[in-house]
């Protein structure tokens, strides 16, 4: 057997994909897509793959192992490459998964010209075979359509240098390991054969044996970090469809309410995205990332050590070495892709007996990884349901009730006497108080959002189920991604005014929903979605109802300014 890779686990820590020895279109394809340095089971695989090695690989979804074998199949690319036949297959579960795999290998292929074509059941094969006949560099099948094009003579296999097989564990469950001991007779012997799987069941470690010829192996959760000391923080994970990410990921940071958080996101253009995100639902949100100079990094950090941003959105490279006193709260916008990543990321929040908060988004396909970070981690992940609209509103009259009490404790408030004492002669004391706890309450807070955010459960470990992937039938595939982002419920067609307030002038979205309920006659649920920029604001308020709220606004003050307010046409 081949010495154990996992040896070598921790020594290469902060390798680039230069040092992997990339080439160069690759490399530019990486950094266009903001990927900022290799995830642990890229260090590990992609330098013997590019060599050629046989590759037996335990990982999850999750953990970047759809790049640690493309990149080096690409990057062999040019050297098996054939006019027609394809000269590298891989073998996925599923049509969605054969799907991603195909999109992420053009993706990292594009200035290769990699020519590369997912197969599966369900689709027209008609096209499939006419792709096939006009040439193809790289085959993503599912094994039951594979093993059918194959038998029509469509699919040539015989110049294949390397076939990898992912989420191995999966196919085998679903009844493809007689299709997969045919499609690999098909190969060359001599062929590269690399394995994945996210568990080793006896069955499939026969299966590699068979086929591996002295591979080198990867395992990418160790059963303990050897850092282990999971700092005591309380962790919770959120299982949610990846488009109703931002949208999930706002609703559970207005029920948290943190004073410093900081948001861990896989990209920089996912940093630079969901900053915006974030800023348009009225947080104080601030990029960091590799791309940005010192000087600019050192503005965004002073800005959150001054309370001038709440929220830090950061690649693991940028947020390296960080120390930042007031973080309450460490949030992973994706999986961590190691376990060891996540266990780093946490020990920045719970110090010095304060308490820490960990929240991770997981998708539904990512149970896997979730359960092994636990196990590294060494406490539990308690998974949760992302709050829903009633549970926000509980949470934001809870606050509203916190901050009147320390007023009642704290303030004189004297000299609002006058004013209830006058309208004492008119209302009863409770109606008073309830139109002034209404207007503290609306000041307070953001506007109230009534959409429903999809609750999804994990997908379960084979067929079944509601998640995405439950497809049983063999080569059946499976539904798309089951959520979409929500759409914000306006009351008929909504209209658009733009405020030239924004950020700079400290708006938040309850100031212009204080300011348009309180001047008109519109409600706090008529008001659509608001988005604060830099210097202006966008607002949805009911068509029928925009010029009078034009009107309104002119007329009035928004945060002790006059504000330029206009229909938006844009
Ligand atoms: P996988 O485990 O292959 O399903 O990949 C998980 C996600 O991580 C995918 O969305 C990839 O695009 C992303 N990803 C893979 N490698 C990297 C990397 N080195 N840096 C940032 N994101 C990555």
């Amino acid at each position: 057997m081949e010495a154990m890779s996992d040896e070598r686990a921790t020594t290469g820590e902060h390798a680039t994909f230069e040092t992997l020895g990339l080439r160069e279109e690759l490399l530019k394809a990486l950094t266009a897509l903001g990927y900022e340095e290799p995830t642990p089971i890229q260090q590990e695989a992609i330098p013997p793959l590019a060599e050629g090695r046989d590759l037996l690989g335990q990982a999850a979804t999750g953990t970047g192992k759809t790049a640690a074998f493309s990149l080096p199949v690409l990057q062999r690319l040019e050297a098996h490459r054939r006019a027609k036949p394809p000269v590298a297959l891989v073998l996925v579960p599923t049509r969605e998964l054969a799907v991603q795999v195909s999109e992420a290998l053009h993706r990292y292929g594009k200035d290769l010209g990699a020519r590369v074509l997912p197969v599966y059941g369900g689709a027209p094969i008609v096209r499939q075979l006419r792709s096939l006949e006009s040439g193809v560099d790289v085959v993503v099948a599912t094994p039951g359509r594979a093993l059918d094009l194959v038998n029509r003579g469509a699919l040539h296999l015989g110049d294949i240098a390397t076939v990898v097989l992912d989420e191995a564990d999966e196919m085998l469950d679903m009844g493809f390991a007689e299709d997969l001991e045919a499609i690999l007779d098909e190969t060359p012997q001599d062929r590269q054969t690399v394995l994945f799987s996210a568990t080793m069941p006896r069955r499939l470690d026969a299966l590699a044996r068979r086929h591996l010829s002295d591979p080198v192996r990867i395992t990418i959760a160790r059963e303990k970090a050897a850092s282990g000391e999971a700092p005591r923080v309380r962790q919770t994970a959120y299982v949610v469809p990846r488009g109703a990410k931002p949208a999930a990921l706002g609703r559970i940071l207005d029920v948290e309410a943190p004073t410093a958080a900081i948001v861990f996101c896989r990209t920089r253009e996912e940093v630079d995205t969901l900053t915006e995100t974030l800023n348009g639902r009225g947080y104080r949100a601030e990029p960091l990332h590799g791309g940005m100079s010192q000087e600019q990094r050192d503005k965004v950090m002073g800005r959150l050590r001054s309370g001038t941003a709440d929220l830090l959105v950061a690649t693991d490279v940028a947020a390296r070495g960080l120390d930042i006193e007031q973080l309450t709260h460490v949030v992973n916008y994706d999986v961590p892709s190691a376990p060891e990543s996540y266990v780093h990321r946490i020990g920045r929040v719970g110090r010095a007996g304060r308490e820490g908060v960990a929240i991770t988004l997981a998708e539904p396909r990512e149970h896997r990884m979730l359960k092994t970070i636990e196990k590294v981690a060494g406490s539990p992940i308690t998974v949760e349901k992302v709050p829903t609209v009633a549970d926000l509103r509980a949470r934001r009259l809870d606050l509203t009730r916190g901050a009147l009490r320390e007023s009642l404790l704290t303030d004189d408030l004297d000299r609002f006497r006058v004013v209830v004492e006058s309208l004492a002669d008119e209302f009863d004391l409770m109606e008073v108080a309830l139109a002034a706890v209404k207007l503290a309450h609306e000041a307070g807070n953001g506007v109230d959002d009534d959409e429903e955010i999809p609750q999804v459960a994990f997908r379960p470990d084979s067929g079944g189920g509601k998640a995405p992937r439950a497809g049983n039938g063999r080569d059946a595939g499976a539904r798309g991604d089951g959520g979409r982002p929500p759409r914000r419920a306006a009351s008929g067609p909504a209209g658009r005014l733009f405020v030239g307030l924004g950020r700079e002038a400290g708006i938040r979205p309850g100031d212009l929903v204080g300011a348009i309920t309180g001047e008109t006659g519109l409600t706090g649920r008529d008001v659509g979605s608001i988005e604060i920029h830099q210097r202006f604001a966008l607002v949805e308020v009911p068509e029928g109802a925009v010029d009078e709220v034009v009107q309104a606004l002119r007329a009035t003050m928004i945060k002790g300014r006059k504000a330029t307010v206009r229909r938006d046409r844009s």
